[in-house]
């Protein structure tokens, strides 16, 4: 059962860079488009594809310490060489206005989260192998192979503070990763169905 934040519900996911949780998420909101997904704030560049607004706001590392400056970030972190953070004001009214709110954030952020939000409900993704987590990082082909090192070096801490999350889910069935994901958020749904 998802805890109450306010009127609203927070929910954070977390897993190692590579495992799947962009790829969950997007499902996750094909499936419950009443979900309001927190658009970070990111220092990094855009992928191929990636739009300023959408997948993330792209801003300048200066941009970045104003936004930490006027305490508009409600947690941010460090990420294999990047600052990533969550716009307080866009979440805190969601969750005022009742409505079930995910972050999809990495571990620095999740413990702050888990700070200021204690009720908020966190799931970890883990890959079912370290060598399979390093086989999806590189087959993605969106990073050097020196970012995918920081990542792969980044993920063996981040999986090891996997016991610190309310919920662990192996990604490695992706449809049975999905349902479990759904099942924790929505345990009254009937019969999941994952035909799409
Ligand atoms: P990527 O560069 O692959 O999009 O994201 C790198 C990592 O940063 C991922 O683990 C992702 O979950 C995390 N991340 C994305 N947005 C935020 C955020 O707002 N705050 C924190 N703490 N981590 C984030």
């Amino acid at each position: 059962m998802i805890q109450t934040v306010g009127t609203g519900k927070l929910v954070v996911i977390t897993g190692p860079s590579g495992v799947g949780k962009g790829t969950l998420v997007r499902s996750l909101l094909e499936r419950h488009p009443d979900i309001y997904l927190s658009v970070s704030m990111t220092t990094r560049s855009p992928r191929p594809g990636e739009v300023n607004g959408k997948d993330y706001f792209f801003v300048t590392p200066e941009q970045f310490q104003d936004l930490i400056a006027a305490e508009q970030l409600l947690e941010w972190a460090q990420f294999a060489g990047n600052y990533y953070g969550t716009p307080r004001q866009q979440v805190e009214e969601k969750i005022k206005q009742g409505i079930l709110v995910l972050l999809e954030i990495e571990l620095e952020g999740a413990r702050q989260i888990r700070a200021s939000f204690p009720q908020a409900l966190r799931l970890f993704i883990l890959p079912p192998s370290m060598s399979e987590l390093e086989r999806r990082l590189r087959d993605r082909q969106s990073e050097s192979p020196e970012a995918i090192t920081r990542r792969l070096n980044r993920a063996i801490i981040e999986i090891a503070a996997a016991d610190e999350f309310d919920v662990q889910i192996v990604n490695d069935d992706f449809d049975r990763a999905l349902a479990e994901v759904e099942l924790v958020l929505f345990p009254d749904l009937p019969e999941l169905s994952l035909q799409s």
